[in-house]
């Protein structure tokens, strides 16, 4: 766990918030400042701080991660009529949290996006 990480705080359970699902080596929970009717995070156990050190995870919690994912978007419903997944990197993207995690985002149509 990183030290002042709110994703380790709260994978670890030490900020206590309901998880939507959760498996060995993920969690996933609902953002607090959601931008679409479904808007949860999926977020590793483990502490990596984005998508530019994927590498150093190890490929059982990628794997995890990403089924965490699919199972997040059926158990919402949002499966058949489509969903987004984004993960933020660095300023350009705006990341606020330096702890890797994806956005799943449905439940309404999405805009497109440049
Ligand atoms: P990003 O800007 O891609 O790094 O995404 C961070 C996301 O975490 C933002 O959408 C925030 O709204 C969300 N967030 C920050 N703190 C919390 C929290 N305590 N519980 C749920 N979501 C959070
Ligand atoms: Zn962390």
């Amino acid at each position: 766990m990183a030290d002042q990480c709110i994703f380790c705080k709260i994978a670890s359970g030490e900020i206590p918030v309901e998880f939507v699902t959760q498996n060995e080596h993920a969690v996933a929970f609902r953002d607090i400042e959601p931008k679409a009717p479904v808007h949860v995070l999926i977020v590793p156990r483990t502490h990596v701080a984005g998508f530019h050190e994927i590498a150093s995870m190890p490929a059982a919690t990628t794997q995890s991660m990403l089924e965490l994912i699919d199972e997040v978007a059926k158990g919402q419903g949002i499966a058949e009529s489509g969903y987004r997944v984004v993960t933020n990197v660095g300023p350009d993207a705006g990341q606020t949290v330096f702890h890797l995690h994806w956005h799943l985002l449905g439940g309404t149509q999405l805009g497109g996006f440049a």
